[in-house]
């Protein structure tokens, strides 16, 4: 009966999705923006209503490394992925410190700079890290490249990747094989993940980069001024006019199941996650490491003592 009601749910919300959209892509409807806020009001509950309808069956974290590989090759075949050495070994440095506080230690996590100048970061099933040379450029200190890195690590540690995969693979019966499964993690891959997913990513983040010995709070500076720009970047008319015109429906359909949380909240959990963490900063010697990021080179190796400082109290 519950799952009669879910489908009627879903079935009622598509119907409303699908009006809204034929509407929309003939200019006779609600625009573009309405249709955005109906795609996020409906986001949710259709989620929920799919979601459980679904059994996702573990996957072990030794396939999962697996599939992560395989991934990784198709990104590299799509991509330009590759930077200058000492900036690759630079990130693996920041990185092995933001993991080293995971739930899922048998994860290798590695991390690659991929040639774009999107200001964007993203992570697969299997550990691996993606930054675009944008969003290195946009970061302003090692705290908050850390509270990034630790943002996508936290999408691999709390499964979300590998869940994500599996879910689109069963919602669209696609095959499980492992060629088809790496295409398929390519694809979703720099799709958002649900609102409950990335506050979640935010705050478990913030709380790796605390744990790191880096000044947590840097991953409120880092939001603050990266989510109006990402939402920003979602907006640009034109940016891809054919795919715009022909993949509305696809598009809101992947958007169901990523909607975005509005910055504000995002920051808000931030600063609600960290109060309930003084342990990680209060009267603790943390890192932002201004300088050391411009010289790519990691609170591990000579850092800089004029880089660390002792909060009393939350950031106003
Ligand atoms: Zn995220």
């Amino acid at each position: 009966m519950k799952k009669l009601l879910r489908l009627g749910l879903l079935a009622g919300i598509l119907g409303m999705l699908g009006v809204g959209v034929w509407l929309a892509s003939r200019g006779t409807g609600p625009d573009r923006r309405n249709l955005d806020a109906l795609v996020t009001v409906g986001g949710d509950a259709v989620r929920d209503a799919i979601h459980p309808a679904i059994d996702l069956t573990r996957m072990s974290s030794a396939e999962e490394v697996r599939l992560g590989q395989a991934i990784d090759a198709e990104i590299r075949a799509n991509l330009r992925v590759g930077s200058d050495p000492s900036t690759e070994a630079y990130l693996q440095e920041v990185l092995s410190l933001v993991s080293a506080g995971v739930r899922r230690t048998d994860i290798p996590y590695r991390i690659a700079v991929v040639q774009s100048p999107e200001i964007n970061a993203f992570a697969v099933a299997g550990g691996r890290v993606y930054v675009m040379e944008g969003m290195l450029k946009f970061v302003q200190s090692e705290a908050e490249l850390a509270a990034l890195i630790g943002h996508e690590v936290s999408h691999v540690d709390l499964r979300h990747c590998v869940e994500r995969l599996q879910f689109e693979q069963q919602a669209r019966k696609i095959d499980p094989g492992l060629a088809a499964l790496a295409r398929l993690g390519y694809e979703i891959m720099q799709r958002g993940f649900s609102e409950e997913q990335e506050l979640a990513a935010d705050e478990n983040g913030a709380l790796l980069a605390g744990k790191a010995f880096y000044d947590p709070w840097q991953a409120e500076t880092l939001f603050a001024r990266l989510l109006p720009k990402e939402a920003q970047q979602q907006r640009r008319p034109g940016r891809n006019p054919v795919r715009e015109a022909v993949v509305v429906l696809p598009d809101a359909i992947g958007r169901y199941l990523a909607t975005h949380p509005p910055a504000d909240q995002r920051i808000e959990a931030i600063r609600r996650t960290l109060n309930g963490h003084p342990e990680l900063w209060r009267g603790q010697r943390r890192y932002v490491g201004r300088s050391n990021l411009m010289q790519r080179r990691s609170l591990t190796i000579l850092p800089d003592p004029a880089e660390w400082l002792t909060r009393s109290a939350a950031p106003s």
